[in-house]
């Protein structure tokens, strides 16, 4: 049996950030994540284990906000919720991955030009949540879909940080085919670090007879890279723990590819590879 280990696997800087600064916090007790900080479980259960709590809901603060302090997560979020976090927690610490803020002033800054923003990304995620409620709502567009504009001739068509560059130029050429723009700027916004895994996915999915994508099925980037694997190599399986691979037989003639998500810690990719190789049939 022969491994092939993505180049790129473990956190992205974004995460690598949040996490450490998380855990070298002190007083645990009195310290909340407004939302899951990363998309992973088992990265959000070494963090709970350390008395950091967790809520979801804005409009359901926990009791003691005021004597506690509040992370944001590294998607970001909109500026009414960090109005709210800032009025009601004594501390709040910004762990939004520096891309994604910088995302936010690139985009803010085209639409006071008078640009109207399509984002081609999902709109549910919580990174474009945190977007859109950054910027004046009614100038901006979240789609995966390409769309007809009425009435929109100066438009800046951007993507969210995780999604693939083959579909982006896709969605864009499209936009183009389809509207007429007096005036169109095209931003690739995808991050890099999500882009390299991306390269590492399709080689490695070209080569192997079955490829473990190790990351949380929330993950957005992880989800992608499991997507581009499936193509090329039909034994392709999108995973979070070793539970989910106890049916798969590994053979001692298989290539083996593993990739990771950017919210993978390595300690979760060591847990399944030790088990790849201590089971092979
Ligand atoms: S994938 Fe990129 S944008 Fe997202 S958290 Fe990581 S470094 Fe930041």
């Amino acid at each position: 049996m022969e491994i092939r280990i993505s180049d790129n696997v473990g956190f992205c800087y974004g995460v690598n950030r949040a996490f450490n600064n998380t855990i070298k916090l002190n007083d645990k007790k009195n310290i909340y994540m407004y939302g899951q900080l990363v998309h992973n479980n088992s990265v959000i259960e070494k963090i709970t284990n350390t008395g950091i709590k967790i809520f979801e809901n804005i409009d359901n603060l926990p009791e003691n906000s005021y004597k506690s302090t509040v992370i944001i997560r590294a998607h970001g979020i909109t500026s009414k919720e960090r109005e709210i976090l800032e009025k009601n927690f004594k501390q709040v610490i910004d762990m939004t991955c520096p891309i994604v803020t910088n995302l936010i002033k690139l985009s803010k800054g085209i639409q006071e030009k008078g640009y109207y923003i399509v984002v081609y990304g999902k709109e549910s995620h919580p990174e474009m949540r945190g977007l859109k409620g950054n910027l004046s709502e009614d100038k901006i567009l979240i789609t995966k879909e390409p769309l007809k504009l009425q009435n929109k001739s100066k438009v800046c068509i951007i993507s969210q940080t995780t999604v693939d560059y083959p579909s982006f130029k896709k969605f864009y050429l499209k936009m183009l085919e389809i509207n007429q723009f007096s005036d169109i700027i095209i931003k690739n916004t995808i991050c890099r670090e999500t882009y390299m895994r991306e390269q590492q996915a399709l080689e490695i999915s070209q080569w192997a007879d079955k490829v473990f994508v190790i990351g949380g099925k929330n993950s957005s980037n992880t989800t992608k890279l499991y997507k581009i694997s499936k193509m090329n190599c039909k034994n392709s399986y999108h995973i979070e723990s070793i539970e989910e691979i106890k049916e798969v037989v590994i053979n001692k003639e298989d290539k083996i590819g593993i990739l990771t998500g950017a919210s993978t810690p390595l300690w979760q990719l060591e847990n399944i590879k030790k088990h790849i190789e201590g089971n092979i049939s």
